[in-house]
């Protein structure tokens, strides 16, 4: 499929990153009912960092990881490369109910897990082309450079996560970013190639004997079993780590609504655009806007950049292979230029989408029942590339009955509402983006304060 006018693009094809690398096939198909001490549903971040971690605690358990396509198919071969330390949903809710000293725990826990994902990278001989450069957070409008300010005053409260507030001269120091007011900038984060890292921690998990099945499709999952049309694995413990296909498994329709990102990368940029723009630590790059962008620079030189389109399909249905549509397509690319008016000429290459987890209350959770076998992680929404390292530790002491400081962390088996049945989970998501996009448009008018529209929305989605 193609978008029209003047960015005619390749779209889908599951995403950009896999069309650089060559997408694999499916290999080791299950071939019939098989047993093992593990059986793991998906072969994304989650499954992968948990068969790796596993592997290592206990070499003689075996473990097979079933997976419907082929491994980093999902979000975990789609993303946005920011592997960055943000507590999905934010702090506040935690220390509400957990307390600060157990929040800041977690937060240290995460700024950890970078720097762990990159260190294994590192060991491990997989090539994700990781640069640990920051996050910087810009204001382009005087509403959005009010956040800013309430963002500064958060991060007051809460050191650990790194932030502090740049001025618009400081913020264009690292990105020249056009019509930035103001902004705020964190070491904690790194971009990466995000299939590259999938690629390479199954090479790494197979090669200790970790079977991945791929071409092979759970329906449901049951005790101590994963019931696929191909037969049944038995197994002590099945983990569920479908993130935003999770609907599609049997019972868990309403579990975690899969909601969309797409994405647009640009050919590469002159060295002129370059000099303009600067960008010379990769910075992963976010604006302050209700329906938020993101972007990384890539090492040769492309611009990826993240935004909404189509937030959520009737009736929790996932996409196949990542097609966007046309609309979706100009539009990033008219923020991205608006971004950096000096790469308005250049190409867009590609537009891909994929789904995330989102939960009713916008926090992420990991979790394990000794008494069925069964655990899960995910609900991360659009930032698990780090998180999932530190869900897979977690996951692999819970399964071994280890008492440690990941197994107290407080999104450790947490339960979370199921969302509405439909239509009101259709009307409710497009409800919420219809008056984010409303509170942007206005914003960006020349309204000086965050609208009320926006807050009222933050306040019925959870988020
Ligand atoms: C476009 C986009 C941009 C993003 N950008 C960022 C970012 O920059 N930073 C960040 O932190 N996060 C980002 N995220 C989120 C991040 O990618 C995910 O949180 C993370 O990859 C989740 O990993 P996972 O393994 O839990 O899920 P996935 O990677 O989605 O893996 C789930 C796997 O399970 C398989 N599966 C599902 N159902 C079944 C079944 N029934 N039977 C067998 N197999 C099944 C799927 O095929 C898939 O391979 C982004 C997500 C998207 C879509």
């Amino acid at each position: 499929m193609s978008a029209s006018g003047d960015d005619i693009c390749t779209t889908g094809g599951v995403s950009f990153w896999y069309n650089q690398i060559g997408r694999p096939r499916a290999s080791d198909i299950l071939e019939g009912p098989a047993e093992a001490d593990v059986v793991i549903v998906g072969a994304g971040y989650t499954g992968l960092w948990l068969a790796y971690y596993l592997s290592a605690a206990r070499p003689d358990m075996s473990i097979r990881i079933l997976e419907q396509r082929f491994a980093g198919y999902g979000a975990s071969g789609r993303n946005g490369g920011w592997l960055t330390n943000t507590i999905t949903g934010g702090q506040d809710g935690y220390a509400r109910e957990y307390g600060r000293e157990a929040t800041r725990a977690f937060q240290l826990a995460l700024n950890d897990s970078v720097d762990e994902v990159i260190r294994v990278a590192d060991a491990e001989g997989i090539d994700a082309e990781i640069h640990k450069g920051g996050s910087l957070l810009v204001a382009r409008n005087l509403a959005q450079l009010r956040r800013v300010d309430e963002h500064a005053r958060h991060a007051a409260e809460w050191p650990e996560e790194g932030y502090r507030r740049l001025t618009a001269a400081e913020a264009a120091e690292r990105v020249r970013v056009d019509g930035t007011l103001g902004g705020l900038w964190q070491p904690h984060c790194a971009r990466i190639h995000p299939a590259k890292l999938a690629v390479g921690l199954a090479r790494v998990v197979r090669a200790r004997g970790v079977r991945i099945h791929e071409g092979t499709r759970v329906d449901r999952i049951e005790p101590h079993a994963a019931v696929t049309a191909r037969g049944t694995v038995r197994a002590g413990h099945v983990i569920r780590a479908t993130e935003g296909f999770t609907s599609g498994l049997a019972g868990e329709k309403r579990t975690w609504a899969p909601l969309n990102s797409s994405m647009i990368i640009t050919e590469p940029l002159p060295p002129e655009a370059w000099k303009e723009i600067g960008w010379s630590h990769f910075d992963t790059v976010e604006d302050l806007a209700h329906v938020y962008s993101y972007a990384q620079r890539t090492p040769d030189g492309r611009i990826a950049l993240g935004g909404r389109g189509n937030p959520y399909r009737f009736g929790s249905r996932t996409d196949n292979n990542g097609d966007i549509a046309a609309a979706t397509v100009a539009s990033l690319a008219a923020i991205l230029r608006s971004w950096f008016p000096s790469a308005k000429d250049v190409p867009i290459a590609h537009g891909w989408s994929g789904v995330l987890g989102v939960p009713r209350n916008w926090r992420a959770t990991v979790g394990y029942e000794p008494d069925t076998g069964i655990g899960w992680a995910g609900g991360y929404v659009g930032t698990g590339v780090t998180a999932t390292n530190l869900a897979g530790r977690t996951l692999a002491e819970l399964i071994t009955g280890a008492n440690t400081a990941l197994t107290q962390l407080p999104w450790v088996n947490r339960r979370t509402r199921r969302w509405e049945p439909e239509p009101l989970r259709w009307l409710g998501i497009h409800g919420i983006y219809r008056a984010y996009g409303w509170a942007d448009r206005r914003e960006q008018r020349g309204g000086q304060q965050t609208s009320v529209v926006a807050r009222v929305a933050n306040a019925v989605s959870g988020r």
